[in-house]
C-alpha cells in the first residue's frame, strides 16, 4: 500500500459533530464530518481521541456504522417518501421511511430513515465505569470538535463485490459495523442474502431496531433473528438464553453454502461463536472476528 495513503489515514484530523441522537436510553450516534475524508469500507473502524483542557489525552476505537457512497449532494426543502436519496443532504425537508444515503437531514423529520456515506458515524454505548464512552454518549452535541483518525482496518470488512451469502453475528454494540455491511448492501442494492442473528439483553438494548425491522420488511434479502439474553419481549417462543450451536444453526446460513461469516462482540461473545461456527463445519478461513474489548 502507498505510503502516502497510510500517513493519510494515521493522520488526526479534527471532526465535527453535525448531530447526535440517541439509539437507545445508553447509546448515541454521532454523525461526524470529518475534512478530507478519503472514504471507508464497511467493517472499518476509527480511533477517536479527546484531549483535556490540562492536556490529558484519551483515544478509544468506534466502528463506523455508516456506509461510504461517495460525494454528497443537496436536496433542499425536499421531502422523500419511501425513496432513496444516494448522497445528499436534505435541507429543512421530511424523509418517511426513506433512506437518504451519504447525506444529513437539517431540520427536517426523519422517521426511519437512515443518514449514512457523505459522513462518518459511529454508535457508542455508555459503559457507567468507562472513561472516555460516557463523555461520548452524553457530553459531546452538534457542533462539538472531536480528533478522529482512519479508516483503519482491511481484515474485517465486507465489499459489495463479494457474492456469498453472509452470516453476520453480534454480541450488544457489536452490531455496529455489521449494520454498516447492511447498509452498504443497501445502498448497492446488493442481492447477497444477508443473514444477521443479534443477541442482547433485552429489548431496549437493540441498537437500530426500527430501521432495522424496516429493511427486513423491505428487503427479502435479508433476515434478522434476535437472541435475548435476560429479558425477552411478551410472547418470546423461547425463555431468554445465549447464542448456542442451534441458534447459529437454524439461523445463519449452513457451511455447505460456504457463507462469509462476521462476528462482532465482547472478547468471550466472539471466541464462543467462533468456536459454535467452526464445529458446525465453517471454514476457518471464512470467519473474520473483531472483538471490542
Ligand atoms: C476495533 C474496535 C471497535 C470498537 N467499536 C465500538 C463501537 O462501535 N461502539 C462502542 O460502544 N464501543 C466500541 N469499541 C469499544 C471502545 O473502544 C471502548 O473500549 C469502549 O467505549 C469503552 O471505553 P471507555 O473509555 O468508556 O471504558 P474504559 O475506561 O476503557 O473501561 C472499559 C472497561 O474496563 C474496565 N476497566 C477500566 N480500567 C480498568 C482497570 N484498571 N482494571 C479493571 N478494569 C478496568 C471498566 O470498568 C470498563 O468496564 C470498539 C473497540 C474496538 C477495539
Amino acid at each position: 500500500m502507498a505510503r502516502t495513503a497510510v500517513s493519510r489515514r494515521l493522520t488526526w484530523r479534527a471532526a465535527t459533530v453535525l448531530e447526535a441522537r440517541w439509539e437507545t436510553t445508553t447509546a448515541r450516534t454521532l454523525v461526524l464530518d470529518v475534512p478530507d475524508w478519503p472514504g471507508h469500507l464497511p467493517g472499518q473502524h476509527v480511533d477517536i481521541r479527546l484531549t483535556a483542557e490540562d492536556g490529558y489525552q484519551a483515544q478509544r476505537s468506534y466502528s463506523i456504522a455508516s456506509a461510504w457512497t461517495g460525494e454528497a449532494g443537496t436536496v433542499q426543502g425536499g421531502t422523500v417518501e419511501g425513496g432513496t436519496v444516494e448522497g445528499g443532504t436534505v435541507e429543512g425537508g421530511t424523509v418517511e421511511g426513506g433512506t437518504v444515503e451519504g447525506g444529513t437531514v437539517e431540520a427536517g423529520t426523519r422517521e426511519a430513515a437512515t443518514v449514512g456515506g457523505g459522513a462518518v458515524e459511529i454508535t457508542v454505548q455508555r459503559l457507567e465505569d468507562g472513561e472516555v464512552s460516557p463523555y461520548l454518549a452524553d457530553v459531546v452535541e452538534a457542533g462539538d470538535r472531536i480528533e478522529v483518525r482512519g479508516p483503519i482496518g482491511g481484515w474485517f470488512v465486507w465489499r459489495d463485490t463479494a457474492t456469498a451469502p453472509v452470516t453476520l453475528i453480534a454480541g450488544g454494540s457489536g452490531v455496529v459495523p455489521l449494520m454498516a455491511m447492511i447498509r452498504a448492501r443497501g445502498a448497492a442494492r446488493g442481492r447477497q442474502p444477508f443473514r444477521l442473528i443479534y443477541s442482547v439483553r433485552t429489548p431496549q438494548d437493540a441498537l437500530y431496531a426500527d430501521e432495522l425491522r424496516r429493511r427486513v420488511r423491505d428487503d427479502p434479502g435479508l433476515d434478522v433473528h434476535f437472541v435475548y439474553t435476560r429479558t425477552a419481549p411478551e410472547g418470546w417462543p423461547v425463555p431468554p438464553r445465549r447464542i448456542d450451536v442451534a441458534t447459529v444453526n437454524d439461523h445463519g446460513w449452513p457451511p455447505d453454502f460456504q457463507p462469509d461469516c462476521f462476528v462482532c462482540g465482547p472478547a468471550g461473545f466472539v471466541e464462543t461463536v467462533a468456536d459454535i461456527l467452526v464445529a458446525l463445519g465453517h471454514d476457518p478461513k471464512l470467519i473474520r472476528t473483531e472483538r471490542f474489548g
